[in-house]
């Protein structure tokens, strides 16, 4: 798993693979250089490898991954963007905050 444990997490526990189809990752894990070159929030969940950006191989799935994720008792962060990716991150230090921000970050 080593760095990319949040890439692993994604993979493997997030089962809206089996609702959605395949599930393409933009960005898991990302040191502080790369977050800063990417405008990252500087306490981003990226830094801790918590969070991933993610987007349904079929554009068509978007809303039902989103539907998807804003059900499942693991999600401490969605964020969508009008790019259409999908930020989704978890928190294994406490509880999940359930946070759903539609169109919010860039
Ligand atoms: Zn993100």
């Amino acid at each position: 798993m080593e760095n990319n444990s949040d890439i692993y997490r994604a993979r493997h526990q997030l089962p809206a693979r089996q609702v959605v189809g395949p599930i393409l990752i933009n960005s898991g894990f990302r040191n502080e250089d790369v977050n800063r070159h990417v405008g990252g929030v500087r306490n981003s969940q990226h830094l801790l490898g918590h969070a991933a950006d993610i987007r349904p191989r079929d554009p068509q799935q978007f809303q039902r991954l989103v539907d998807f994720l804003k059900a499942h008792n693991l999600t401490d962060q969605l964020l969508t963007a009008r790019s259409g990716w999908l930020h989704i991150s978890w928190n294994p230090f406490g509880n999940p905050r359930h946070d759903v921000r539609i169109g919010y970050y860039k």
